[in-house]
């Protein structure tokens, strides 16, 4: 199959001819790639940071956002079925930690995540543990399914209060943060302010439902958070 791979130590991605992954655990899932999305990790692992090389491993497969189709499983899986659409968590739980048995995979102290730790999805096909797999709609197109790791990240942070009838302040529309304002409308809030300095990203923020956007960099954001919230400021940020 063909992947994207972080060869060696040094800058950049190279495109290679890899072995499809074939020994499936009892409880391994094999997936066809359809979509793949590009993180700010991979970012960092392409530029070769000071926190890539101190995590990353080479030669590896990168990526770790992506939706695909299972096309094989292995001999205990029960969870998903050949031909079933899934997105994938990222962070690949070890299951025996005191976390993890104690129902805190997502903080699991021997957490693997994909294409940091071990192989990712930047390729044709990748192999994860049921554990991490959620069937989704096959009728989302691909290329929105893809994120459902990001918006998971952004639904968590927004739904950790109530938001309903209070003022919201989320400071940076990238990803996100513009998903947040979405589900932050959705939950009820009265009013969703946005602070962010690129007119890309604000112009994204009101398409997703921010109330007001303010440019920290023309106007100063907390004397604007008071204008719009009747002096009190906000109530969650
Ligand atoms: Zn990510
Ligand atoms: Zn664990």
């Amino acid at each position: 199959m063909v992947a994207i791979v972080k060869e060696k130590p040094g800058i950049g991605f190279s495109l290679k001819r890899v072995p499809v992954p074939n020994e499936l655990g009892p409880h391994d899932v094999l997936v066809k790639v359809k979509r793949a999305s590009i993180c700010g990790t991979d970012i960092h692992i392409y530029d070769w940071d000071r926190w890539s090389q101190e995590r990353i491993r080479p030669p590896q497969i990168g990526g770790h956002e992506f939706t695909g189709e299972v096309v094989t499983t292995g001999k205990e899986v029960t969870s998903v079925s050949i031909g079933d659409s899934v997105v994938s968590e990222t962070h690949i739980p070890c299951q025996k930690c005191l976390q993890c048995r104690t129902g805190k995979m997502h903080i699991c102290k021997n957490t693997q995540i994909l294409g940091v730790h071990r192989d990712g999805v930047f390729a044709e096909y990748v192999r994860v543990p049921e554990v991490v797999l959620w069937k989704v709609d096959p009728s989302i197109r691909p290329e929105y399914a893809s994120i459902m790791e990001p918006f998971g990240n952004a639904v968590h942070t927004a739904l950790v209060t109530d938001l309903t009838g209070k003022n919201v302040l989320i400071t940076g529309a990238g990803p996100i943060g513009v998903m947040a304002a979405a589900v932050a409308k959705v939950a009820g809030a009265a009013q969703v302010i946005v602070s962010e300095i690129k007119e890309f990203r604000k112009d994204l923020a009101r398409k997703m439902g921010a109330d007001v956007v303010i440019d920290p960099t023309e106007e100063d954001l907390p004397s604007r958070v008071r204008a719009f919230t009747e002096d009190n400021g906000a109530d969650v940020l």
